[in-house]
């Protein structure tokens, strides 16, 4: 009797796979923010996926939806409870505390990497994710505010995507945000009946992030309330006037949304957030600003600090709608076809010598055998622009065939310092489109 096949395991909800037809728009992303963060002297932070629970409670707040609702939270072997990183400020200063960096003057740093919400998985919206963010300890001026946002701005700019929309707020000082929260809670009590329920809990947990609600009636009443900027402290207002007109000197077009608080507690000061219109629901694609106190609150040197995550699924996504066409002009550039006992001898030298000589080259090197026609086939299914064929007759002479498999063109013989010419010229025009 014929025994059942296993059942495949599936991957985790939320956890996507990037198969190759996806990743040439995260490489050109990861690559243009790698060249972005550098030329603003930006240095790399690489840290673990996992923390102590505490330190996420501690940064992000006990009433944020994320620490409320969304953290992968285990014991492990020794019952300690540790959290996969929900977001990677939090461990930017633990480690910036740590190991010294902010009792070093300026620091300026970035990472890449995977984040873990279970949050309910839709477009744009997954339980991984990854960000790129920035973190800039010890600079409590507002010309570091505008640095990271024009920073953030030429992120975009360097994956094609314009148009977006920037919204900025100030949250005010510690102090000036204490004294702002009493008058909206008092605010709010007069109209507790008509409250959403999650306001409602907020009211005495975190009120302010009730301005960030979607519930409609909330949204209504909130119409009333009294406004964050009639209780700024003139330090957060002189802070927040600077940062506007070194943005307006910069040519960087803003909205000031002063409804705009962000989910997590640690924000002071500026705060701000790039929002498509293309993604439905999910438009925010970065978001950021200064955390003053964080530092000092997890133990560290009182260290003023600001800073930006931005989304790498919603960024690829925008870029795969802008450029869809990516992913073909990724492929390889040649496809080596090898026929006959002595060419076969000599295919690999050929192609070493090629990548030896043109280290941008894609090229690849036909393996497996079969007829010359079957590997023809391959050839063009690969999407290479030119197959290289490789028979007998030519390795006795020290040549190789050119047969154009993309945009027309005659086939010719060519000797190798030729073909590799020719081929520097389709990776040129490769680069060039791409
Ligand atoms: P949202 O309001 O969409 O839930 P957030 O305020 O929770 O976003 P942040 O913690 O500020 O998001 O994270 C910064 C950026 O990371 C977001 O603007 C978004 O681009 C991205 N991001 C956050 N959560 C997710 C997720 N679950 N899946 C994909 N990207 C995410
Ligand atoms: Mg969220």
């Amino acid at each position: 009797m014929a025994e059942g096949r296993t059942q495949p395991l599936r991957g985790i909800r939320g956890m996507g796979d990037r198969l190759p037809a996806e990743t040439p728009w995260w490489q050109q992303l990861e690559a243009a923010v790698r060249r972005v963060v550098r030329t603003y002297g930006y240095r790399e932070l690489r840290l673990p996926v996992m923390e102590s629970t505490e330190l996420f409670k501690r940064s992000i707040g006990e009433v944020t939806d994320i620490v409320e609702k969304e953290m992968y939270t285990f014991e492990d072997r020794n019952g300690d409870s540790l959290t996969l990183r929900p977001e990677g400020t939090a461990g930017a200063v633990r480690a910036g505390i740590q190991h010294g960096l902010v009792n070093q003057g300026a620091q300026r740093l970035w990472y890449m990497g995977p984040m873990f919400r279970h949050e309910r998985p839709q477009k744009g919206r997954y339980r991984q994710f990854h960000q790129v963010g920035v973190e800039a300890f010890g600079i409590a001026t507002p010309d570091l505010d505008a640095e990271i946002i024009l920073m953030s701005a030429r992120m975009l700019r360097a994956v094609g995507l314009e148009g977006l929309r920037l919204e900025l707020n100030t949250l005010g000082s510690a102090e000036s945000r204490a004294a702002y929260r009493e008058e909206l809670v008092a605010y709010l009590r007069q109209h507790e009946a008509d409250l959403d329920e999650d306001s409602r809990r907020r009211l005495d947990s975190n009120p302010l992030r009730i301005l960030d609600t979607k519930n409609p009636d909330t949204r209504a009443i909130l119409e009333g309330a009294p406004r964050m900027a009639d209780s700024l402290d003139e330090e957060s207002r002189n802070d927040f006037d600077e940062l506007c007109r070194r943005l307006d000197a910069a040519g960087v077009e803003y909205t000031v949304n002063p409804q705009l608080v962000r989910g997590l507690d640690y924000y002071t000061k500026t705060v701000f957030e790039w929002i498509t219109d293309d993604l439905g629901a999910q438009g925010t694609v970065c978001a950021g600003g200064r955390y003053d106190g964080l530092v000092e609150q997890l133990g560290g040197p009182a260290t003023p600090a600001a800073g930006f995550a931005a989304g790498l699924e919603r960024l690829v996504a925008l870029m795969a709608e802008r450029d869809p066409e990516l992913p073909e002009r990724a492929g390889p550039h040649a496809y080596l076809v090898v026929a006959g006992d002595r060419a076969a001898e000599q295919a690999d030298g050929l192609a070493e010598a090629l990548r030896d000589r043109l280290p941008d080259l894609r090229l690849i090197r036909h393996c497996g055998g079969g007829s010359f026609k079957s590997q023809m086939k391959r050839a063009d299914r690969s999407g290479a622009a030119v197959a290289l064929i490789l028979g007998d007759d030519e390795a006795e002479a020290g040549e190789v065939t050119w047969r154009p498999l993309q945009g027309g063109g005659e086939q010719e013989r060519l000797e190798l310092d030729a073909a590799a010419d020719r081929l520097k010229g389709v990776i040129d025009a490769a680069e060039s489109l791409g």
